[in-house]
């Protein structure tokens, strides 16, 4: 299932297999079925995450250099 969370007044869906969020369904329904079949992220899709720096608990690591982000903690 794809979670709805409104927040303030912005709405944004959240896959719940690796909690990215996204600000359309649409994407957060791409995530959900790529992650419950592949068991790993898609970096195409998760692109477009709005909260990219909550990274995807498949591939963290790897995300997180993919898209810039910088490696805080140690987990991953
Ligand atoms: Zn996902």
């Amino acid at each position: 299932m794809v979670a709805e969370i409104i927040k303030g007044h912005k709405r944004y869906y959240v896959c719940d297999e690796c909690g990215m969020g996204y600000a359309k369904l649409e994407l957060a329904k791409k995530c959900q079925a790529w992650c419950t079949k592949h068991r790993s992220c898609n970096l195409e899709i998760i692109k477009f995450a709005i909260n990219a720096k909550n990274p995807c608990v498949f591939c963290c690591a790897k995300v997180k250099r993919r898209l810039g982000l910088k490696n805080n903690n140690k987990d991953g």
